[in-house]
């Protein structure tokens, strides 16, 4: 799956990992010399421990493609007792194995980026490449969390989109935010433009909802980008 043999997977070691809240955890990497990708991207990864190397998993990267490290930013599903998990007690030390970064979410021009939950990541890496560009104006990102505790590198996002970063709940009453799923009325007030292109990824119902909303509402599919 990875599209590498276990032969050319690539073992990286693990510099630092912190908590980015509760349940979410950045990793960074060594980055092996040579290795490319390009924004929106990520690899098949599998942690370098006895039973585990066989388990690979897709993620994406979030640093930039140019920086000396690479980053990952994981959400820990502890329940599932699965690589998440074990990346819980993964730390600086530890190796992973990188496959070959793939992907078809990549930047196409100026819009909105949807995220939902951790689907946040393939964005960073391309908001953080506009931002690093100077090239941010004219593009607008609306990420839906269960709840505030779920929102990670706020003041970040904050200080690159300003009052184009829009946040939305799906199961709390916060003051000040919008408390409830994107359905088509919100989305007739924020996007003023269909001729953009639409950025999503998330949960596949989350993907599933907005691309319908979105096509109803006058998009074409060409101007819409994700994952599958
Ligand atoms: C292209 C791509 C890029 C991705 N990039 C990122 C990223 O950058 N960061 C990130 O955090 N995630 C990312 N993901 C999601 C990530 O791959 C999954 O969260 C991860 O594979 C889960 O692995 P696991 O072994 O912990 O869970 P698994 O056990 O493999 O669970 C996988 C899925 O099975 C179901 N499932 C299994 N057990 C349970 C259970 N007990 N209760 C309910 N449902 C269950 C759920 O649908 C769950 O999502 C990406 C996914 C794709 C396809």
């Amino acid at each position: 799956m990875s599209g590498a043999t276990p032969a050319e997977r690539q073992r990286v070691e693990v510099l630092d990992a912190t908590f980015l809240n509760s349940g979410v955890k950045r990793f960074v990497l060594r980055k092996p010399q040579g290795f490319t990708f390009t924004p929106g991207q990520g690899c098949m990864v599998a942690i370098d421990q006895e039973g585990w190397r066989d388990r690979e998993r897709p993620f994406t990267f979030t640093s930039l493609p140019t920086a000396r490290r690479l980053e990952l930013i994981v959400k820990l599903y502890r329940d599932h007792h699965g690589v998440t998990a074990q990346l819980g007690s993964v730390g600086p030390g530890d190796h992973l194995l990188l496959g070959r970064p793939f992907g078809t979410i990549a930047y196409k021009g100026p819009g909105m980026f949807f995220a939902g939950g951790a689907g946040i990541t393939p964005f960073l890496a391309i908001l953080r490449q506009l931002h690093r560009d100077k090239a941010l104006k004219g593009h607008t990102l609306v990420w839906s969390n269960r709840t505030a505790a779920d929102v990670f590198l706020d003041a970040e996002l904050g200080r690159m989109l300003h009052k184009h970063y829009l946040k939305t709940f799906t199961r709390e009453n916060v003051i000040g935010f919008r408390d409830r799923r994107i359905d088509r009325d919100d989305l007739v007030g924020l996007v003023r433009d269909f001729t953009q292109h639409f950025y999503l990824c998330g949960p596949e119902a989350f993907v599933r909802d907005l691309k319908t909303m979105l096509l109803d509402l006058g998009a074409t599919a060409d101007s819409l980008v994700f994952e599958g």
